[in-house]
């Protein structure tokens, strides 16, 4: 068998749509490109839960002479275990490393025997040099010392892996669609902040041509990689209108900033099939000035309002342990996020990852983190401890509850009848799961909830709600990503379903007047999706 040169590594956090290897896949580009058959490169897709046996045994499949390995924070541990045993295995194998944490811990990762060299920062421009200078047999050590790294300054003079064959986009798979590089903001936590070059954009033509095969090829889902789309809302316009005239059929996520939301911009958000995550990070300005944000709720709540009238999905992200931040703080957060009737709320702890400004600044703020990956935030004088591990139990219990509850349609009634803050309701959850994690645990906590407060007709109709609308959004969910399986589900309800869902579209907003008018008349109803709405047929009383 012919040797192959190069084979470069992705290790994916799991199987999923997102687990699409683009920076080997670039790099293997520029260097076909570059060298045509005199360097043979091959990609190679590896999962953190595998093992480095199974690993390396896939990296070794072609006998490489070469490695090299995207590096991130959530694969360091792996990739040098693999990187270790290969050395083991082939003595004579070169090895190097890339991606953020590779450029973020250049020397930590360096002083680690199994690794020879690191490319840091965008690697497209330092491979070529590096493979040229590997071809004459240059030492490690030797091309690690002329490494100059500088950011890529003319995206158009890289090739396109999709257009030239690297990546081969197919039916139902997903993609990361590189839009941009560079961010203008200045968030302390992030690496993005220490771009120098500005932002730097993918030309309109290639855009075009990637959005054509994407659509031809039926990929389901594109993953936008942009931290700030919406930056330039003129070119934010332009590729929308590109999506919505060349790729209808496809789902694409964005990353938005709030501040540069306009009327227009929401409408076309929502004329294609699109989800849109939103860095909320906290709704208390003094907290986010420590990290070089800034926040107007009134602002914030008004542009999301554009999103919600047209009727586009977005979500929030939160931090919790940020400095200044406290528990009760971090609260009030979550409920300003909560009261925008978002799609989904992801809570996380702060990160200080090393290579940012917060690194630098954690002591002034009295912030303890983890030494090692992944770096997380363990307290501060305002976020204890014992604060952080409640804040980390409302982050599981929204989650639970409210993006793997599907509880978007229901959820304000909900709570606005328990008279629970969100965040509160979502503390219960979490110490309800402990003891009840079963799969009808929201509607067992919900019931309880009701009980507890002498209003069990209530609980009951919000029962019926959560199963009604968890099971429809189960079916629309199974038959949006084409995938196999029934398409109907079986529920038990205390009420018809469909005289339920006739009233709330008779306007009824209080689960109070829903338990007055509905006749109670336990079921077992099979629902299925027509046209995208439910249907009921009562299987037996
Ligand atoms: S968090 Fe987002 S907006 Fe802030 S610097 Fe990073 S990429 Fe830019």
């Amino acid at each position: 068998m012919a040797h192959l040169d190069l084979a470069l590594v992705a290790i994916h956090l799991e199987p999923s749509p997102r687990a699409v290897p683009l920076g080997p896949a670039m790099l293997a580009s520029v260097l076909r490109r570059a060298f045509g058959p005199a360097v043979t490169t091959r990609v190679v897709d590896c999962f953190k839960a595998e093992t480095p046996e199974t690993c390396a045994a896939r990296i070794l499949d072609g006998e490489p002479r070469w490695v090299g390995f995207s590096m991130y924070l959530w694969n360091r541990d792996l990739t040098l275990r693999v990187a270790r045993l290969l050395k083991t295995l082939r003595p004579g194998l070169i090895i190097f490393a890339g991606g953020s944490e590779a450029t973020a811990d250049l020397a930590g990762v360096l002083a680690d025997p199994a690794v020879d060299f690191v490319l840091p920062g965008e690697g497209e421009e330092l491979i070529l040099d590096a493979v040229a200078r590997l071809l004459q047999g240059e030492a490690p050590g030797a091309i690690q010392a002329a490494i100059r790294p500088a950011p890529i300054a003319d995206l158009a003079t890289l090739p396109s892996p999709f257009l030239d064959g690297t990546l081969n986009p197919t039916a139902d798979s997903g993609q990361l669609w590189e839009l941009s590089r560079g961010c203008p903001f200045t968030c302390a936590f992030c690496f993005e902040s220490r771009g120098e070059a500005g932002i730097r954009r993918v030309p309109m033509e290639r855009v075009e041509a990637e959005l054509r095969l994407f659509e031809a090829r039926g990929v389901a889902q594109v993953f936008v990689l942009d931290p700030t789309f919406n930056y330039d809302r003129r070119k934010a316009k332009e590729v929308l209108r590109l999506i919505a005239a060349t790729a209808p059929g496809i789902h694409f996520f964005f990353e938005i900033r709030s501040e540069f939301i306009d009327r227009e911009l929401a409408r076309l958000f929502a004329s294609i099939r699109c989800t849109l995550q939103i860095g909320l990070q906290s709704a208390d300005d003094a907290v986010l000035r420590n990290i070089g944000r800034t926040m107007d709720q009134d602002a914030f709540e008004s542009r999301i309002l554009l999103l919600h009238q047209v009727g586009a999905t977005y979500g929030f992200d939160l931090i919790y342990g940020l400095p200044g931040d406290d528990l009760e703080g971090f609260k009030a957060s979550v409920d300003f996020a909560l009261a925008l009737a978002p799609n989904h709320v992801d809570l996380f702890p702060l990160a200080v990852l090393p290579g940012t400004r917060l690194f630098e600044t954690a002591p002034s703020f009295g912030l303890e983190h983890q030494a090692d990956n992944p770096y997380l935030v363990t307290g501060s004088p305002t976020f204890p401890p014992a604060a952080m591990a409640r804040a980390a139990q409302l982050a599981r219990g929204c989650d639970a509850f409210y993006n793997d509850g599907k509880a978007v349609p229901w959820f304000a009634l909900v709570q606005g009848a328990l008279e629970l803050d969100p965040s509160e309701l979502f503390l219960r959850f979490a110490d309800h799961l402990e003891t009840d994690p079963g799969e009808n645990a929201i509607r067992d906590f919900v019931t309880a909830q009701f009980k507890a407060l002498g209003r069990p007709a209530q609980g009951r109709v919000a029962a019926d709600l959560i199963t009604c609308f968890g099971l429809t959004a189960r079916l629309a969910e199974r038959a949006g990503a084409g995938q196999p399986g029934p398409d109907a589900a079986l529920g038990s309800f205390h009420h018809d379903p469909a005289l339920l869902l006739e009233q709330l579209a008779a306007g009824f907003t209080e689960l109070e007047d829903l338990s007055y008018v509905l006749p109670e008349a336990p079921c077992t109803a099979r629902v299925h999706l027509e046209a995208g709405e439910p249907r009921f047929r009562i299987l037996s009383r």
